[in-house]
């Protein structure tokens, strides 16, 4: 175990519970210790990876509270026909009413409340999912940890928003923090949280946030690692994996909005990143620029399909950083990718399941995976994030 991690180790001695752990679903791990719950996630970890390469001590939260950055609530009226905001029953649409959260941003939970006594105060009609009949459905915050900034997106049924600027004048008579709020229009009977349609009622649009002395642009549909705190660690870990020199020419394949090529973009030649969602690729341009960032391309493209252009254009690469989400990379991304050949591949993964399944086809690929690394960037759940470095076969 490194020194580092021995100091993140140390677990809070006195545990908070909460009030609605059987009824959210949200939590897996609650009524469990926290340093049981690191033990849990070590052995799931080590169950599936340690036949492949030795696994590391789990990088654990110092204060495992109040940690996500990113808050979702969805509206609704319990059976006094009170407004009430909280998280959907697992598997149901049945909303179960929730004030406040061990694990949410504590400012996003106010705003929320506030949110709620506004929308009595401007007789605001809450969405009905039954009878379609209503405007407001959720609210979504973001808060940059490090900035302070924050995105509030009201999500609506209708476009139509009535007293808008009031509504946002009494927003931020409460919270003048605020820094931006959107309106996102939502019109279908989906379980999708955000539609296609925005509009900015205030400010820029977007929140900022800094990460590794690198400064990023957050769009609302844009995704974001939900622990900054516990991300610092995992991108810095992943970058020194890498091992770079200065001299490479370094892959950022799931990129989102650029973070980790960005980052790894001083240490490198060049970077290229690709990334599927429009907004995230618009936002991660613009953070090249906003970080005075040269050596850095973005490409908007399924990350396999870009892999097998590259390969089959003769490209090489020298590292390679992949980050999919959930479901993994593919067959056809590993196959390009070992036709380029880079020398070092980092894997970040936040599913262990599917980095195995991808692990056992790089290594018929001709890649040595070396080590795997946990992170715990998701306290109380059952999630786990990993790295695992891969080296290419001579
Ligand atoms: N590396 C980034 C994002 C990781 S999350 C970070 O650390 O913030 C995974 C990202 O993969 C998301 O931004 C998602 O939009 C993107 N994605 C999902 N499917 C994809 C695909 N087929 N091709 C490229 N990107 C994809």
């Amino acid at each position: 175990m490194n020194t580092q991690n021995k100091k993140q180790n140390v677990v809070e001695k006195k545990q908070q519970s909460c009030p609605y752990a059987k009824k959210c679903g949200g939590c897996q791990y609650q009524g469990i210790s926290y340093e049981e719950q690191l033990k849990k996630k070590q052995k799931w970890v080590s169950g599936l990876m340690k036949k492949h390469c030795p696994v590391y001590p789990i990088f654990g939260m110092e204060s495992p509270y109040f940690y996500r950055n990113k808050v979702h609530a969805v509206f609704d009226r319990d059976r006094k026909n009170q407004i009430i905001s909280g998280v959907y029953k697992e598997g149901t649409h049945f909303v179960v009413p929730i004030d406040r959260c061990l694990i949410e941003d504590q400012k996003a939970d106010e705003i929320i409340a506030t949110v709620k006594e506004l929308m009595k105060s401007f007789k605001m009609k809450v969405y009905d999912e039954d009878t379609q009949y209503g405007f407001m459905r959720h609210i979504l915050i973001k808060r940059g940890f490090a900035t302070g900034q924050i995105m509030v997106v009201l999500v609506t049924a209708s476009p139509v928003f009535p007293s808008k600027n009031n509504f946002v004048k009494a927003l931020r008579k409460v919270h003048p923090e605020i820094t931006t709020v959107i309106q996102n229009v939502n019109g279908r009977g989906t379980s999708m949280v955000l539609g296609e349609k925005e509009h900015i009622l205030y400010g820029k649009g977007y929140i900022e946030d800094v990460l590794c002395g690198c400064t990023f642009r957050i769009s609302s549909k844009s995704f974001y690692q939900i622990n900054p705190i516990q991300t610092e660690h995992l991108y810095e870990k992943a970058i020194a994996l890498a091992k770079l020199s200065g001299k490479e020419k370094v892959i950022d394949a799931y990129c989102g909005i650029g973070t980790i090529g960005l980052i790894a973009s001083k240490k490198a030649k060049e970077v290229i990143g690709v990334e599927l969602n429009k907004d995230a690729v618009k936002d991660a341009i613009f953070n090249a620029k906003r970080n005075d960032i040269k050596n850095v391309r973005f490409y908007c493209e399924d990350a396999s399909k870009f892999m097998v252009k590259m390969a089959e254009h003769g490209e090489s690469a020298d590292v390679v950083f992949l980050d999919p989400p959930r479901s993994g990379s593919t067959e056809t991304f590993i196959d390009s990718l070992a036709m380029m050949a880079p020398k070092k591949v980092v894997y970040i993964s936040c599913h262990p399941e599917t980095l195995e399944r991808d692990i056992r086809y790089f290594k018929k690929k001709g890649y040595n995976p070396e080590g795997c690394y946990p992170f715990d960037l998701f306290p109380w759940t059952g999630h786990v994030e990993n790295i695992v470095v891969l080296t290419r076969r001579k």
